[in-house]
């Protein structure tokens, strides 16, 4: 049978344009169907902003800094409208670049939502059909609103971008990586930011003792954190949004932004229809290799809900193209993936925590905190933390944690070193880059524990 194509990708964001790409630089025959904007959630409503306002609200405490450096500069005021004009050009230069680079690869690209029709076949909202020897599905996922009477004067990370100013107050609710980010990036920028979570502590899955001092820091950098706290009720008032807490409190703030997870973007697609098996908490069921449970179907990124990350999608488009396009099956590597959290302070993340990794083995905890000297001189007692969990029996390094400036930054190299296989000793005997905050991974002496 001929087909229109031989691969239709269904959602424009990283994972659905990578895959399109490089399955067309092979010679295949590629359309794409984006429903919104070409980029997805990390160009359009994800990383991309928000880590553009991450660096907006640094400036604030960079002003005071440079201050104690000996710069005679004043506080100024973030203008809201002046950043969100500038972020909305820098997010349309984006999409152009990804519109460009699809066209640039021969792809096919239909401004319509598709939705599957058979295992084959796609129709679009325009009222065409098409028919593709294989089908991507890269829908990603969306923010959900807790199931609250209420909850619907809220908003999500989705509309954080497009507010046409930024509140007095804020109350964040969740602990996960969306609502510690922004509350520091909406602390930063002058916003009065209170945060509720119903665990006993944020950034649940992570390193404890990182989980603490970020927590701690938080704190003192003004973001007013409840855990053990979630709302009980919630209304509209003159002025803003009255809400009634467990902890007790009553309160009324000028938003009220829900960062309480997200969902796979399943629904209306007739992904069930067509055979295509669903998991409980609605993401799409596949194998190592992306496949689903119809031949002909693969599915990447945050559709899938393994490991919600944008350079994890990536990575599944590639090895979907591998595997499909080259005739070399490749699975997922998704093990020991470095993530960073763009928390104030940022958190930089390898491997086990200490928690997991002694549930498993007996390891060594390295670990240490201090002030660091760019803080110190600036009067900030703000601490860093560097903890390396390590193997007892084969020395190996499990796990890497970091609380500090540019975290992200080192755990992406400390990452390559642990998915090697680096043990405490070959840390050990690399030298020291002084002065430095990360000479610290390489001098680490004594462990603080055992486990
Ligand atoms: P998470 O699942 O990380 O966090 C959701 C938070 O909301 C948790 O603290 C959860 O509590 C809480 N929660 C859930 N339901 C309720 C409820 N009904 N009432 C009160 N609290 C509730 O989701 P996010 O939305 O923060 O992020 C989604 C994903 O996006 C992440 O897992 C990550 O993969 C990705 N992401 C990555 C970033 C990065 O790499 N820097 C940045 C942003 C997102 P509990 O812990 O008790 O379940």
């Amino acid at each position: 049978m001929a087909f229109d194509f031989d691969l239709f990708v269904i959602g424009g964001g990283s994972g659905g344009v990578r895959a399109a790409r490089v399955a067309a630089a092979t010679g295949a025959k590629v359309a794409l169907a984006e429903e919104y904007r070409m980029g997805g959630t990390c160009v359009i409503r994800g990383c991309v902003p928000k880590k553009l306002m991450v660096f907006a609200s640094e400036f604030h405490e960079a002003m005071s800094d440079a201050r104690a450096y000996g710069w005679d500069v004043q506080d100024g005021s973030f203008n809201w409208t002046t950043f969100r004009g500038k972020l909305d050009s820098e997010l349309d230069r984006l999409e152009g670049v990804y519109r460009r680079l699809l066209d640039g690869s021969g792809v096919t690209v239909f401004d319509a939502r598709a939705a599957l029709a058979d295992p084959h076949t796609v129709t679009l909202s325009t009222g065409e059909t098409k028919t593709a020897k294989h089908i991507l599905v890269a829908t990603g996922g969306r923010p959900v609103l807790p199931d609250m009477p209420g909850a619907e004067l809220g908003i999500t990370s989705n509309e954080i971008f497009k507010l046409d100013q930024l509140p007095d107050s804020i109350l964040i609710v969740g602990g996960g990586y969306i609502a510690c980010e922004f509350a520091g990036i909406l602390n930063g920028l002058g916003v009065k930011v209170t945060q509720f979570y119903r665990g006993a502590q944020i950034l649940r899955g992570f390193d404890g003792e990182a989980r603490g001092l970020i927590a701690d820091q938080m704190r003192e950098r003004g973001v007013d954190l409840h855990c053990g706290t979630n709302i009980l009720s919630m209304e509209q008032v003159d002025g803003g949004i009255r809400v009634k807490g467990s902890n007790g409190s009553e309160a009324t703030y000028g938003q009220v932004m829900f960062a309480t997870g997200r969902v796979p973007n399943t629904d209306g697609i007739g992904l069930e229809e067509a055979g295509v098996k669903i998991g409980r908490r609605g993401e799409i069921a596949v194998d190592d290799y992306s496949q689903t449970a119809v031949p002909s179907i693969y599915a990447v990124g945050d559709v899938t809900n393994r490991v919600n990350l944008t350079p994890v999608a990536i990575r599944e488009g590639m090895a979907f193209v591998e595997t499909v396009f080259k005739g070399n099956p490749t699975p997922v590597d998704h093990d020991l993936i470095p993530s960073a959290v763009f928390t104030q302070p940022e958190f930089g993340t390898v491997g086990l925590s200490e928690e997991d990794a002694r549930e498993i083995e007996p390891i060594e905890v390295y670990c240490t905190s201090f002030k660091p000297m760019n803080h110190s001189f600036a009067g900030r007692s703000d601490r860093v933390m560097m903890k390396l969990i390590v193997s007892k029996a084969t020395r190996k390094v499990l796990g890497c944690h970091i609380v500090a400036d540019h975290a992200g930054e080192l755990i992406q190299m400390v990452g390559i070193a642990v998915k090697m296989g680096a043990t405490k000793e070959d840390f050990d005997r690399t030298v020291a880059v002084h002065p430095t905050i990360s000479e610290e991974l390489v001098t680490m002496k004594e462990p603080v524990r055992s486990a």
